[in-house]
């Protein structure tokens, strides 16, 4: 071989060596592209997931009446899983007289009037769960509800579940409010309250059982509820769907606790009201207001 020719091979085995190095490098990229891609498209379908089910549990205050034992939070508090009115107990036999507490939720609102104008057409009484508005009409809708002689319990002041389930300090200062509104509305001193997203929700990262804990400790009850009209979950809702769901459950129960929604954007409710008095009439319900002796629907209890 003469030195040209061997000069040209040694060209040759550099060239190669550099492809080989590049090919390498290439496929070494790719590998890590793909493998960042999938742990962010990982963490993505997580975050979608998990925001979704944050979503739906504010939309609808679901109940999540099995406390999943993977969830860190409830381990770690003194939650036992409650009453959901689903109990042995409160299964409805063919000659129990059937209880039904109509609930409304998140008023005063514009339609307060109109529900409460439905609830004295048909003489039935109902419970509405309040939050804190001071305007004129709000005011007045709160003196109402009691005069008229439906029951009326907290729901929160603010309904903002972050400043609501910040801490015990601000839950506190939150109830005291609401319950000073009512009295000065109503003259009633209220131990009636139903946790925004019910005692069992799991959006505010927080151990609810403190909250529980101060409002046994004040000898106020809270009532959830073991049938739900679904008029939380979205606006896509129409009067048939509430009547309907609540049907379905209510047969079921000796004592069913309904959860409706009385807000500004509800007007299926409303319009569902009248035929739902009627449906449940039909059936044997009798229609009453939460007091002292209702049996207690509560998602989740504190562990004695
Ligand atoms: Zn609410």
């Amino acid at each position: 071989m003469n030195e040209a020719n061997e000069l040209d091979l040694e060209r040759y085995r550099n060239k190669r060596k550099r492809v080989k190095k590049m090919k390498s490098g290439i496929m070494g990229f790719l590998l890590i592209w793909v493998l960042i891609s999938t742990i962010v498209m990982s963490f993505l379908v997580y975050k979608v997931y998990s925001l979704q089910k944050q979503m739906n549990s504010i939309l609808n205050g679901t109940k999540t009446t099995s406390l999943s034992s993977s969830s860190v939070k409830n381990i770690d508090s003194r939650l036992v899983q409650g009453n959901s009115g689903a109990d042995e107990e409160n299964l409805r036999a063919p000659d129990d007289v059937l209880k039904v507490y109509l609930t409304f939720d998140d008023g005063p609102s514009n339609n307060s009037n109109q529900i409460l104008d439905i609830l004295d057409d048909y003489n039935v009484k109902a419970t509405f769960f309040v939050n804190g508005r001071e305007d004129e009409n709000s005011l007045a809708v709160y003196k109402r509800i009691a005069d008229e002689g439906h029951s009326i319990g907290m729901h929160s002041y603010s309904h903002k579940y972050k400043d609501l389930y910040k801490s015990l300090d601000s839950f506190i200062e939150d109830t005291n409010r609401i319950h000073q509104l009512i009295l000065d509305t109503t003259g009633q001193d209220c131990k009636l309250y139903r946790f925004p997203g019910g005692s069992s929700n799991q959006v505010s990262d927080t151990d609810m059982s403190q909250y529980i804990a101060y409002l046994n400790d004040n000898h106020i009850k809270y009532m959830d509820w073991n049938v739900s009209s679904g008029d939380a979950s979205s606006s896509q809702y129409t009067a048939d769907d509430v009547i309907e769901n609540v049907m379905k459950d209510v047969v079921r129960y000796k004592t069913s606790v309904v959860l409706m929604h009385d807000a500004n954007t509800k007007n299926a409710t409303v319009e569902a009201l009248p035929r739902l008095i009627e449906r449940l009439r039909a059936e044997g319900a009798i229609i009453l207001p939460i007091t002292d002796e209702t049996k207690l629907i509560q998602h989740v209890t504190l562990d004695k």
